[in-house]
């Protein structure tokens, strides 16, 4: 079977005409059947009595960026990840913070309230007009900087940032790298980067349920990492102290939605069976083939390079109206005819994003009808 289909009959149900795998995809029967066999099982033994073994699930993600289970820690949201992350990371005063123009919104807000507390410096990095970082003018500056954070895809435009170059360069320099892999785990490749962290979340890419996000840090780095960490994460006591678990356990909320952890392990797990290959190369050529469908479409036109290798693709409204009333009337009308996209504002990244876009992000089961659809919507 091919992706499209296998991917399709996983679901007894599916949004028709649904385009914002984006900002939340759909899960599989076999993830619901996962997170409500777990939420029977609390009731039936009583719910730490059915503590699941989620190793093969934690393994199963870890792989995913050639790290190891007991590297993973799950956290509630991405925004979690990243603040348990870099809240308990004793980078020295005066350390200088490679950042980039495009990142999500909790990250800079985050990055703007540590900075000034610790004496950090924040440095824009270097991209091109893609907004796409360039390595060449990175490698100069990599030995001024204490660490650099982005996203591998933002999520208000469709370019794949060259993660495997920046973390070669990144390692070769010493300086830590975490990637935000939000939009990218499941989409496209994240093997061969060995970032220091990856931030990640359930519900885009990877299908999972809603409420789980994950940090994954290969061979964490206690001395320096988890100096505020025990405040939120695991721990177990020595002597009179609390002290932090061992690895990046440490950084993991002991109560949770265990349910949901379980779904996410179960979407993982289905990603592996299909293989991850294949799905990425499925949703590669997804975004080529949208954007040949959409771009011009009612003076409509496509801001990402057309061959770019992910699925996610925005649209600029005509010149003319006033763009945030047309990205708004067109997600509405799009609503009306059940196809399902996003209205992203400029507020969204205002550094990055001179108009508001139409994002379009077709899902493995979308198909060519579909996007001729949401064609004729915006030529209408
Ligand atoms: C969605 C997203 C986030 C935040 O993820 P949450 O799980 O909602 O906290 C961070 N970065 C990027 C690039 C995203 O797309």
């Amino acid at each position: 079977m091919n992706i499209t289909d296998a991917w399709r009959s996983a679901r007894s149900s599916y949004p028709p005409g649904y385009l914002n795998a984006a900002s939340c995809n759909v899960p599989s029967d076999a993830v619901l059947d996962a997170v409500v066999a777990q939420l029977r099982r609390e009731q039936e033994l009583g719910a730490y009595e059915a503590t699941p073994d989620l190793s093969g699930g934690r393994a199963a993600l870890a792989a995913l960026v050639d790290a190891d289970g007991p590297d993973v820690a799950f956290l509630e949201s991405a925004t979690a990840a990243m603040a348990a992350l870099l809240g308990g990371w004793a980078l020295p005063p005066g350390s200088r913070i490679g950042v980039t123009h495009v990142e999500y919104g909790s990250t800079t807000m985050l990055l703007r309230r540590l900075a000034p507390q610790h004496d950090w410096r924040l440095v824009d990095l270097p991209m091109d007009g893609d907004s796409r970082l360039d390595p060449a003018a990175l490698e100069p500056l990599l030995p001024g900087l204490s660490l650099v954070v982005h996203p591998h895809i933002a999520s208000q435009r469709g370019v794949v940032q060259p993660a495997a170059a920046v973390g070669a360069l990144c390692r070769a320099a010493g300086v830590p790298y975490v990637l935000d892999v939000c939009q990218s785990l499941g989409h496209v490749d994240v093997t061969g980067v060995g970032a220091t962290a990856y931030v990640g979340t359930s519900r885009k890419w990877l299908a999972g349920p809603r409420g789980v996000g994950f940090l994954i840090v290969p061979g964490l780095d206690e001395a320096t990492m988890d100096a505020a960490v025990p405040a939120l994460g695991s721990h177990r006591w020595a002597g009179d102290d609390p002290a932090p678990e061992p690895g990046a356990a440490r950084y993991e909320t002991s109560e949770a939605a265990i349910a949901a952890r379980v779904g996410l392990a179960t979407a993982v797990l289905e990603l592996h069976a299909l293989g991850p290959a294949a799905v990425h190369a499925h949703l590669a050529a997804l975004g080529p083939t949208t954007r040949d469908i959409l771009d011009g479409a009612g003076g409509w036109r496509v801001v990402e390079p057309f061959a770019e290798p992910s699925a996610i693709t925005t649209l600029r409204p005509p010149p003319g109206d006033d763009p945030a009333a047309a990205v708004e009337r067109a997600r509405a009308l799009a609503a009306e005819r059940s196809l399902t996209v996003a209205a992203i504002p400029t507020s969204r990244s205002p550094a990055d994003m001179p108009t508001p876009v139409l994002r379009v992000s077709p899902t493995p089961a979308t198909t060519e009808s579909d996007l001729k659809a949401l064609a004729a919507v915006l030529a209408a």
